[in-house]
């Protein structure tokens, strides 16, 4: 998980930033990172970096995950789900496993 910081502080290098303020990156709900984990792994690698001071801002994403029978999305809290019209246990997840750079700030 601390590759997508690391790309995140990569980036702002080669934009040029003299300062990173915030970076947001989008978490979703399956993808197994904890967000107080993530904080803390970003506090530890932005010290003495460009984002030193600034501040890690996480999105959440639901768990969405398609059905056919029904030809709808529904969200849902883990993989073992099942659709709430029709009662298909959830197999093709849609959302939810993301962990990537949603957007930055930088000076
Ligand atoms: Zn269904």
């Amino acid at each position: 998980m601390q590759s997508a910081l690391t790309q995140a502080l990569e980036e702002a290098r080669k934009a040029g930033a003299s300062r990173v303020n915030e970076i947001r990156l989008r978490i979703g709900a399956l993808s197994g990172v904890v967000p107080e984990a993530l904080q803390f792994a970003f506090q530890a690698l932005a010290d003495g970096t460009l984002a030193a001071q600034g501040r890690l801002t996480i999105e959440h994403v639901p768990a969405r995950f398609w059905c056919a029978q029904c030809a709808r999305e529904f969200e849902a809290a883990n993989l073992f789900s099942e659709c709430p019209q029709c009662k298909t246990p959830s197999q093709e997840l849609r959302a939810g496993r993301e962990l990537e750079l949603a957007s930055m700030e930088i000076d």
